[in-house]
């Protein structure tokens, strides 16, 4: 295949409703979408994870037109690929910037499943027709209001619940969560809120049967969560702490996480999800798909990963009427009963919606290769 233009566009969406966690809250969504053209006339999508802000990890949308303009676009653009897995290749000489590297890679892989008229799941090896659906909620107002999301989404099917944790604003949450619905799957992700100087206190989410407690420490570690993980029955997930197959294979083998959440955007792409996938098979190290906020092109991306045998657990792959008024491709992503249907159309099985795209878009700029 051969990838002889790329278009960029940032787009902007609104939030249905803000979101917020231990890190900040989001009103609105800016977004870097990828359209990679194949001289054969067709178009792979993908979009970055990253936002405005350095908060998640240290790549912003400010960060990402650079690297892809200046060295990521070159590399795909230059010569024609058997496979997108070279892509991977082609970047590994180009340090961090994971959510950039994701985000054009990603698109050359649907660019090729489309190619061969074939499912992006089917190319990934995606076995699942089927997949279960999560939910993951802000920090709320007050406990009450928290209360009855939770009730809400459990009546529209969620197969789990994940809340949002920081100091504060915790214990007395599970306690309350726990109380009115003592039966349901139900996890929390601190987004780094803690250190080891907390054991004590987080000694005390093991009462609550949570399937997993995710990145209670450190962005960045997975020594200390090795240490934590001594002291707690929970589970620990890793989430902002592994961007590689390396990270993932250091971190089992500490015993700093028992549970992997894989986000496509934060491992650098789908070649690299593939490798970790295949990891955590061999080390019966159970995964699931976390959510970045993505648009329904992101979302897309996300179902087919989570068509993967190893992804056991649910994922935050909430359907598009969870997250926008108007999502960015059609048909939208629906879930019926907890649970969303893996698309059998071509690529990633969902239409990005030219015309809406159109009108959302605050920028755009065509690249193309020099030699045709
Ligand atoms: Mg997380």
């Amino acid at each position: 295949m051969k990838i002889n233009e790329i278009i960029l566009r940032h787009i902007k969406m609104d939030l249905l409703h803000p979101f917020t966690t231990s890190v900040g809250t989001e009103y609105d969504k800016d977004v870097l979408i990828i359209e990679a053209k194949t001289d054969s006339g067709y178009s792979g999508w993908a979009e970055s994870v990253s936002i405005k802000e350095p908060i998640y990890n240290e790549e912003t949308i400010g960060t990402n037109l650079p690297i892809m303009k200046d060295f990521l676009f070159p590399l795909v653009l230059e010569e024609a690929l058997d496979h997108p897995s070279e892509v991977a290749e082609r970047f590994r000489s180009i340090r961090g910037n994971f959510n950039a590297k994701a985000a054009v890679e990603q698109a050359v892989w649907d660019a090729y499943a489309k190619e061969e008229g074939r499912t992006l799941s089917e190319v990934l090896g995606g076995t699942k027709k089927e997949i279960d659906v999560g939910v993951s909620i802000g920090i709320t107002e007050t406990k009450e209001a928290l209360l009855e999301k939770v009730r809400d989404f459990i009546d529209a099917g969620y197969k789990r619940i994940k809340v949002k944790v920081k100091p504060g604003w915790d214990i007395d949450v599970l306690e309350a969560i726990r109380e009115t619905f003592p039966d349901i799957e139900l996890m929390a992700d601190a987004n780094c809120a803690y250190t080891l100087e907390d054991i004590d206190h987080l000694k005390k989410f093991d009462r609550f049967g949570l399937m997993m407690i995710e990145q209670p420490l450190d962005h960045d570690d997975i020594i200390d969560h090795a240490k934590l993980q001594k002291h707690l029955q929970t589970p620990i997930c890793l989430d902002e702490s592994l961007h590689t197959k390396e990270d993932v294979r250091k971190a089992v083998e500490l015993d700093s996480c028992r549970i992997v959440n894989l986000k496509v955007g934060r491992v650098g792409g789908l070649t690299e999800t593939l490798a970790i996938h295949d990891l955590c098979m061999e080390k019966n190290i159970p995964m699931w798909c976390g959510g970045m906020l993505e648009t329904g092109i992101g979302r897309a991306h996300n179902i087919a990963i989570t068509s993967l045998e190893g992804f056991t657990y649910p994922g935050d792959t909430a359907p598009s009427s969870h997250y926008w008024e108007r999502d960015i491709i059609s048909p939208a992503v629906e879930m019926k009963d907890g649970i969303i249907h893996v698309p059998d159309r071509p690529g990633i099985g969902y239409e990005p919606d030219g015309d809406y795209i159109e009108t959302i878009t605050l920028y755009k700029e065509r690249f193309t290769s020099i030699r045709k």
